[in-house]
């Protein structure tokens, strides 16, 4: 009997992108391959590409220049490019690298495995669709298929595209318009995964808040699924990213603070602080609306943890416009951002601004000076939660420390503690915060709050 052909799939980019590679993975399991231990071995390497930012490019032709080398010593080994990049580059990527068998889109994931067996009779191949089949809604479905990384914690893609013109960003031109999969999908996934041991679902979207405003103009039905996942027996903490803050509204709001398993975390990307360079980016809200939102979101749920996104060095920001970005960040008190240096992408309209050039070293220096009033804020409000009692989940091994142990609060916070022997994964513990610092916190096991439902030992990582 022959040995089954091995897989490997290397990931870019964002959670979506995370997920799609389980369900990726899924695909080709049922299809009869099975995980390998690393591309080296592996039958079927897939890389699943992102293109949000400028160095996208070289970190997918850098794999692709490794892979070609193992191709020459195992002219059998099938290599797959997919995802974003693929999606836009797609006939390019063959002719650059011609040792590449498939490439396929983001609206036909669900293609991968037959296009592989296909490449393997035909030779290579490349099928990029324009836009997915709304009939079969085949980009999905085999989110039901997914081989999880987690037992504990899964994502759940409730809709893909977007319908926003934010003027630095390639995604809608990508991915496509907004398509929403029908709640009770979603639901029947979310009650599958409880039953299968998940606690924790983030609810993934280019747009959560929009979600469903292509199935009804009946809205907000964002709002609607927050409290319908909270219903679903099993699930003790529901997060969600990203919401566009120009179409938060009240009642998601009212959702997040009435629906006890939504988590007080809000990743609300504001970008920058200046209502100039706000309109430039086309985000359709000023930094007062902005802050306004995010008031009411404090104010109806309490200890809420705020994280954003914020790019430095957009076409033009001037002195003035940075100093506005810094000044905005102080007000509103991060949790942590996620920050980024502008990169130019093709295709986009804020690519055609670039001849408003900023120098390197001025943009050097706006980005440190931003992560360091980013940083005193997240100390700050690290700091103010030494003393308190918080519930973690157990994730596995720190990466802080191999002797500990690390897992998330409520708010998301990363939180590192030393192991104990009766706590395994995915188990819930109470646990006593005694250190402050911008980008974790430490602490003490109390208690345990609920033993995981599934019998994961920690693989404890050697020193
Ligand atoms: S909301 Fe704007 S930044 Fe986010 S995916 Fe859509 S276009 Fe891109």
């Amino acid at each position: 009997m022959t040995a089954p052909k091995t897989f490997s799939i290397r990931t870019f980019g964002c959670q979506m992108n995370e997920h799609d590679s389980e369900r990726l993975a899924g695909l080709l399991v049922a299809d009869g391959l099975v995980p390998a231990t690393n591309d080296q071995e592996a039958d079927v390497v897939v890389l699943n590409t992102c293109t949000i930012r400028e160095n996208a490019d070289l970190k997918l032709y850098s794999a692709l220049g490794h892979l070609k080398a193992l191709k020459e010593q195992r002219p059998d080994m099938q290599i797959a490019v997919g995802g974003c990049m693929a999606q836009k580059d797609r006939g390019a990527i063959q002719q650059r690298a011609s040792w590449v068998d498939v490439v396929f889109g983001t609206h036909n994931l669900a293609s991968a495995p037959a296009l592989l067996r296909r490449a393997r009779r035909e030779g290579p191949l490349t099928e990029v669709l324009d836009a997915p089949d709304p009939q079969a809604n085949l980009d999905m479905a085999p989110a039901l298929y997914a081989v999880r990384e987690s037992a504990y914690a899964a994502w759940i893609t409730i809709q893909t595209g977007c319908d926003n013109t934010c003027s630095y960003c390639i995604v809608p031109s990508v991915r496509g318009r907004e398509i929403s999969r029908p709640m009770t999908d979603l639901i029947e996934e979310a009650t599958m995964l409880a039953s299968s041991g998940v606690v924790e679902l983030t609810v993934l979207g280019q747009n959560v808040n929009s979600y469903g405003r292509d199935i009804t103009r009946r809205g907000p039905l964002f709002a609607e699924l927050l409290r319908a996942l909270g219903e679903v027996a099993g699930i003790e903490r529901i997060r969600f990213t990203s919401p566009h803050p120009k179409d938060l509204r009240p009642e998601t709001i009212a959702a997040m603070a009435e629906t006890p398993t939504v988590c007080p975390q809000l990743h609300l990307p504001l970008q920058h602080g200046s209502n100039r360079v706000l309109a430039a980016m086309r985000r359709g809200y000023t930094l007062e609306r902005y802050l306004e939102r995010l008031a009411l979101a404090r104010e109806a749920i309490p200890d809420l943890a705020v994280t954003t996104d914020l790019i430095v060095g957009f076409p033009g920001e001037t002195d003035a416009e940075f100093d506005e970005l810094l000044a905005a960040v102080s007000v509103a008190q991060f949790d942590s951002a996620y920050t980024f240096i502008f990169s130019a992408r093709e295709g986009t309209r804020a690519a055609l601004m670039t001849d408003q050039f900023i120098a390197d070293d001025v943009i050097k220096d706006r980005f440190e000076r931003l992560k360091q009033v980013l940083d005193r804020s997240a100390l700050l409000k690290h700091e103010a939660r030494v003393g308190r009692l918080e519930e973690v989940l157990v994730e596995g091994p720190s990466r802080r420390n191999a002797a500990m142990l690390s897992g998330r609060t409520r708010q998301g916070k990363l939180v590192h503690f030393a192991c104990q022997d009766d706590v395994r994964v995915g188990t819930l513990v109470s646990l006593r915060v005694n250190h402050g610092a911008p980008y974790h916190l430490l602490g003490e096991i109390e208690d345990i709050v609920r033993a995981p439902r599934h019998k994961v030992r920690i693989p404890l990582r050697s020193s």
